[in-house]
């Protein structure tokens, strides 16, 4: 049986912590690199729940996506909800290991396995990392669909294709557009319309888009907009990273066994959509402040 510590130089090597951005908090949370390691969950979030199924499946190692602590704390105490999951995590054994931006733009990376649940072809990154010779890292992939689709084609497929939410999948532009090729990128892609632009694609999948970057950027050019709920877009990243430990331990003969969370950690637990009457409200006879 491995050293956890040899699990995650194993982790290290498929996403070094150099490559994560600056303000980014990557690595070991939490554990002791010391004690042996049969058992790993991947997770978006390193949230309660999912720190008690890590318990609940035998865990000894939780790897997840994003980090528990972005920023520094001053304290772990249990009746903090973070500090909560530390308690939790250290008092039945389990690790808490975070690969975040240094595998957003790996290879593969979270925008790869997003690329590949929907059955698109990359053809490389959205903004590729200057230091990668092979042009294969960075951010987002540009992508082509592998038969003809539309927009709302694709968000058809998105919403067959990705984890099931309450958000689902919202749309802008025409629906009959034709796509000859897309971006995608997991997680909030709202800072990367320059690069879409640039990259003359006609749609962009992603999440967390915002009114204004969304508004703009549908007004500068007929570009399709998919946001999906940042979950989804990124769980994909936690069965291919499932798969690529697998294949590492196979390789060792180190027998361990991993699993991927399925709970649903998207904060927005229920999507009301408009109903047609309530698109055009009526307009008040009299409105308030009026002069009588
Ligand atoms: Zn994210």
């Amino acid at each position: 049986m491995p050293k956890l510590s040899d699990v995650l130089a194993e982790l290290e090597a498929l996403w070094p912590p150099a490559r994560a951005e600056q303000w980014d908090a990557v690595g070991l949370v939490c554990g002791d690199p010391d004690a042996a390691a049969s058992r790993v969950l991947f997770a978006v979030d390193p949230v309660l729940p999912v720190a008690l199924e890590a318990v609940e499946a035998g865990a000894d190692l939780l790897v997840t996506h994003h980090p528990l602590y972005l920023r520094g704390t001053t304290t772990v105490a249990a009746d903090t909800f973070k500090g909560r999951v530390v308690h939790t995590l250290i008092r039945n054994g389990v690790a808490l290991y975070v690969a975040h931006t240094n595998a957003d733009t790996a290879d593969p990376g979270v925008s790869d396995a997003l690329a590949s649940v929907l059955g698109l072809r990359v053809l490389g990154p959205l903004v590729p990392d200057p230091t990668d010779p092979a042009g294969r890292r960075g951010l987002g992939r540009i992508c082509e669909p592998r038969e003809p689709m539309t927009l709302s084609g694709f968000a058809e497929l998105a919403a067959r294709s990705l984890p099931g939410t309450a958000a689902g999948i919202r749309v802008a532009g025409d629906p009959d557009a034709p796509l000859r090729t897309v971006a995608v990128s997991g997680g909030s892609g709202d800072s990367l319309f320059d690069q879409v632009r640039a990259a003359g694609v006609d749609a962009f999948l992603t999440a967390d888009l915002r009114h204004h970057p969304a508004s703009e950027a549908q007004q500068a050019s007929p570009l399709g907009l998919l946001d999906a709920a940042h979950w989804a877009t990124e769980w994909p990243w936690c069965v291919q990273a499932a798969a690529q430990l697998d294949e590492i331990s196979d390789r060792h003969g180190w027998a361990l066994r991993t699993d991927v969370s399925t709970r649903v950690t998207d904060p927005w637990t229920a999507h009301e959509p408009a109903r047609p009457a309530d698109i055009h409200p009526p307009v008040p006879t009299s409105s308030p402040g009026a002069p009588r």
